[in-house]
């Protein structure tokens, strides 16, 4: 379902698609004729969590209303007033009960059809997993087993295992899609001058 924007938040007024002078230049976008509200529409900020135990296998869930045989990371929307760290912790316990006893930034990544910005966090925790109802089913697997796939969240858990010594591999995360990774995002491209820092993408 989409829910487009179609009228001002502030005063009602129909929105109107206008052209503007911005920093970057002369941009069309839905503004409000009346009060000159403008929908930015910039993306949702959503967190992931690559989810280890202390035998060093990562959590992978099912969500309710995805079909038979697809796994993820455990994600969950920013809330207004936290940080993206505290979300996160929010979140694992909401949706596993595990808790967060440490974490560290995995990176962020682009999810453009749903207008998402993905924010990936590694976590170690501790304590049974008890699913909430929005998930159905999980799985523990080793960096070895793991299968990384080409998407934000997929790209994570690749971080996470290289981060173990192993080349990750890549599949599909559901039927007919490409098992490739895009080759701006894997394999890394290192800047020669400290292997920490990749190159940016092309833009
Ligand atoms: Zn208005």
């Amino acid at each position: 379902m989409s829910h487009e924007m179609r009228f001002c938040p502030s005063c009602a007024t129909t929105l109107q698609r206008v052209a503007q002078q911005e920093d970057g230049g002369l941009k069309e976008r839905l503004r409000c004729p009346a009060c000159d509200w403008t929908h930015w529409g910039n993306p949702t900020p959503v967190l992931a969590a690559v989810v280890e135990n202390d035998d060093g296998q990562v959590l992978l869930a099912r969500n309710a209303l995805w079909q038979e045989g697809m796994f993820g990371l455990i994600t969950g929307f920013m809330e207004a007033g936290e940080s993206p760290e505290a979300g996160i912790c929010r979140e694992v316990q909401e949706e596993t009960s595990l808790r967060v006893k440490a974490l560290r930034i995995l990176g962020s990544w682009e999810f453009l059809r749903m207008n998402q910005v993905l924010i990936a966090y590694h976590v170690r925790v501790d304590g049974e997993v008890k699913l909430s109802p929005e998930l159905v089913e999980y799985q523990w697997k080793t960096p070895q087993e793991a299968r990384c796939w080409p998407s934000g969240t997929g790209y994570a858990l690749a971080h996470w295992v290289r981060s173990k010594g192993l080349e990750p591999q890549f599949g599909a995360f559901r039927p007919n899609q490409s098992p490739e990774p895009d080759p701006a995002k894997w394999p890394l491209q290192h800047w020669s001058h400290d292997e920490r820092f990749v190159l940016p993408p092309q833009w």
